[in-house]
């Protein structure tokens, strides 16, 4: 196979107008970003209310190894079966943040022959969604020191500023920063730092606004400090909301694009699937469902985290009830969790594998604890073995569950034929989607709830002051909103190599932190990093421009 860039490069890409079509739009609908991207215009989306909806098919994936599992690479493979098999299918993917492209990240856009394109614009600039997100971030920020600037009507304790400023970029050298330094006319001097753009509290709002008005409310939600006596301060107080709100009006309007077999693909938002939800937009969930028979979408990190997140935070906010989930398992990465080391990988190991299905069997059950069908799709790699494939199946098999094997990675979408069937069947019958628990249920058992039932831990130990700052939450009227867990992605529990099931543990609960805008409270279960650093090598000095100007090195 070729590389994934080149094999985009090489894609037959329709005029952005006709992908439009697909969907029933007119040129008139949509706002072309050059030849091959468009937004959909906010207008469009509001005349779409009411309109009947697709199903909704949510793409996750067992816990997620070095070997990868591909799950961007199976939502696009999906998406095309589902358009080859007759049905009208659209897929919704985030947008990639540009700076972990120059450290060692793969790309965002899928993989082999299941992509979507133009992937160098994706993994880049795109469409200035992120720019617009970073501008607004910081207009806030800039306006909270000016505010203390000039005279800090508010009281706001520089001490308790909770705001910092943001970047797209892996930066380690601003991680903790100095501001404000330079006498009077600078400003007045405190710590502060910046953070990575997907990790804004503004990222995660944009994905789940309903519309601009929603928008606005929610970042006039944020709450951004404390005053002297230790009250909230929002940017409504600061009176940043409207001027946010401006910056990401465009923003607010999801990106069109096309799979490589010309299938139509909303890419819009990309909040971190750890001190965020992790899922595309809200708005360009809900017009893919306007206008698609299927969509299919993906949730960031294995289903432990990514799926429980979009059932719990975005399903809820929005209103949302999946058709059916799709759960990607690779023989490679059950291979590791049943304890093969990563270079061993290419021997076949029947006995690894069938300890691996562990994790597997475990996520099975999470997501038909939510009321949901569940189909396994077992994404091929070449290396796979007939012993190791059957082995896999037969496990499925005992326990139930569908298994399609699935090769869109070399085939395309003929190659997840099979897997768009079992989709369609499963989606006809009725679901009995509940989220795992009530909004009404205390901040505190939330927490518990989703450790104990999802992740299997014996017991939640908080570190001091945890359980007060929930209980001051609750009080002031945060109580009804859903958590969203910060935690390894690669273990069920808190230690990344704990792989397959494990039992017996504790989850620590180290700090949360409110995001009123978000309309979330982050439970921190471990290290969390929101500004990461580029490695030794970093995958800037391979990239450049050929002698015809195209991008190299990049993937
Ligand atoms: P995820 O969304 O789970 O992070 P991706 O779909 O982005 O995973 O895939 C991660 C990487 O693995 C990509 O570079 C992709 O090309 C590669 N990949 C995915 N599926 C296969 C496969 N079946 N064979 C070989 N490489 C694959
Ligand atoms: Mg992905």
């Amino acid at each position: 196979m070729k590389p994934d860039i080149e094999i985009a490069r090489e894609a037959r890409k329709l005029p952005i107008a006709q992908v439009a079509a697909r969907l029933g739009l007119s040129d008139a609908d949509i706002l072309p970003y050059g030849h091959d991207k468009a937004k959909i215009a906010h207008e469009v989306i509001a005349g779409l209310a009411g309109r009947p909806q697709g199903k909704l098919v949510l793409v996750t994936a067992i816990n997620p190894t070095p070997a990868g599992e591909g799950k961007t690479t199976t939502t696009v493979g999906l998406g095309d079966a589902l358009n080859r098999i007759g049905q009208r299918a659209t897929v919704c993917i985030r947008e990639a943040s540009l700076g972990p492209n120059f450290g060692m990240k793969g790309g965002a856009a899928g993989g082999g022959m299941a992509q979507i394109v133009p992937m160098e614009d994706m993994n880049l600039h795109f469409t200035g969604d992120f720019h617009a997100v970073t501008s607004a971030h910081n207009l806030l920020s800039a306006m909270i020191d000016n505010h203390i600037h000039w005279g800090n009507a508010l009281r706001i304790d520089p001490r308790r500023i909770t705001w910092r400023r943001v970047m797209d970029m892996n930066d380690r050298a601003l991680r903790q920063a100095v501001i404000g330094l330079g006498g009077p006319a600078n400003g007045h001097p405190r710590e502060s730092g910046f953070d990575i753009t997907v990790a804004s509290e503004v990222m995660a709002i944009l994905c789940l606004a309903s519309d601009l008005a929603d928008l606005q409310a929610r970042l006039g939600r944020i709450v951004i400090a404390e005053t002297f006596d230790k009250t909230p301060v929002t940017a409504g107080d600061i009176g940043a909301d409207g001027a946010m709100t401006v910056l990401l009006r465009d923003a607010l309007q999801p990106n069109l694009v096309q799979t490589l077999e010309n299938n139509p693909a909303l890419v819009h938002g990309g909040p971190f699937a750890n001190i965020a939800h992790g899922c595309n937009s809200v708005t360009a969930t809900r017009t893919a469902l306007a206008l698609s028979d299927y969509v299919v979408t993906e949730a960031g990190f294995g289903a432990d985290l990514g799926a429980e997140k979009f059932l719990d935070i975005k399903c809820r906010l929005a209103g949302l009830s999946p058709d059916a989930v799709v759960l990607v398992a690779t023989v490679r990465a059950l291979k590791m969790n049943g304890g093969v080391a990563r270079a061993d990988l290419g021997a076949e190991n029947v006995a690894a594998l069938q300890a691996g299905c562990a994790n597997l069997g475990r996520h099975i059950e999470n997501m038909r604890g939510f009321g949901l069908p569940v189909v396994v799709a077992i994404n091929h790699f070449t290396t796979d073995t007939e012993a190791e494939i059957a082995a896999l199946q037969d496990y499925c098999r005992t326990h139930g569950v569908r298994a399609v094997l699935c090769r869109h990675w070399a085939e395309g979408g003929a190659g997840a034929e099979d897997l768009a069937r079992a989709v369609v069947e499963m989606s006809a019958t009725h679901t009995n989607f509940a989220p795992l628990y009530p909004d009404e249920m205390p901040l505190w058992d939330k927490i518990e709830t989703i450790c104990k039932r999802i992740y299997r831990a014996d017991h939640v130990e908080a570190a001091p002051g945890v359980c007060e700052r929930l209980a001051a939450w609750q009080k002031a009227g945060y109580g009804h909103l859903p958590v969203c867990m910060a935690k390894t992605q690669y273990s069920f529990s808190a230690d990344p190599k704990a792989l397959g099931a494990p039992e017996g543990f504790m989850i620590p609960l180290r700090e949360v932190r409110l995001a009123a805008g978000a309309g979330f409270v982050v439970a921190i279960c471990g290290e969390i990093m929101t500004m990461p650093g580029l490695p030794r090598e970093p995958a800037a000095l391979r990239i450049g421009l050929d002698g015809q100007g195209q991008v190299q090195g990049l993937f």
